[in-house]
């Protein structure tokens, strides 16, 4: 299998790709949640042509790569107000803000709400809030990534270490030394979303690649995966 890396240049920005040659008539462009562009070619297509096409298509591929600003102009800003709604595992909670005697964030019966020692202050309730999703991110993120490896289990490899981390263009990643990062704002997808972004990046462990074996393992693990990975292209207005 023969694989070229490479860089396009569009206005100002980089976008690195992998391509990957196959016995094929047409070329693919795929972006995935970890940030990474992969072109599958026919045989023998020079480099030439593959940026080519890459630039063309390089608004689409900057789009998906970028997709804070891909849902932006769906989504009004929050103001950390009552009556206003806030995603959570893909669900939308109207929030509640009230005074009481301790600071606290709760969701019962499909509202948010957040207790307020002082008066209403809408920054206040956006650090409740930010540090609420961190901590649900922590633990549904570890109850995902343990039902993910039991799916790869058969491959021998023992659960990876886990960070939470905001980044600006992807849902996750995988270190070489095997550490698997979480952006916190998946907390908001839903849960099959979640578990395909972690699914991917497991495959990871296996081949470093995109390549072929590396989309056969992902499909026979995750059979639905391309269907997961629409819905979460959606998920987040
Ligand atoms: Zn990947």
């Amino acid at each position: 299998m023969t694989i070229l890396k490479g860089t396009i240049r569009y206005g100002r920005q980089e976008i690195g790709y992998e391509a990957f040659f196959a016995q094929r008539k047409t070329m693919e462009i795929a972006v995935h949640p970890d940030g990474s562009v992969v072109v599958k070619a026919p045989l023998g297509t020079p480099k030439e042509a593959i940026e080519e096409r890459l630039c063309k298509r390089a608004r689409w591929v900057i789009k998906q790569l970028d997709f804070f600003r891909q849902f932006a102009p769906k989504t009004p800003p929050r103001q950390y107000v009552s009556g206003e709604t806030h995603l959570y595992l893909g669900r939308r909670y109207r929030l509640k803000v009230h005074q009481g005697e301790k600071e606290s964030v709760k969701l019962t019966r499909g509202i948010l709400y957040v207790t307020l020692v002082s008066a209403d202050s809408p920054e206040k309730v956006k650090r409740l809030l930010s540090d609420w999703y961190r901590a649900r991110a922590e633990e549904k993120f570890k109850e995902s990534v343990t039902r993910c490896l039991a799916n790869l289990r058969k491959l021998g490899y023992s659960e990876p270490e886990l960070k939470i981390r905001h980044m600006k263009t992807r849902w996750g990643s995988l270190s070489p030394r095997g550490t698997l990062t979480l952006n916190p704002d998946l907390i908001k997808a839903p849960r099959d979303c979640i578990e395909y972004v972690i699914t991917h990046e497991l495959c990871h462990l296996k081949y470093k690649h995109h390549g072929p074996e590396f989309y056969q393992l992902l499909e026979r693990v995750m059979p639905d995966w391309q269907k997961r990975k629409h819905k979460l292209e959606l998920a987040l207005i």
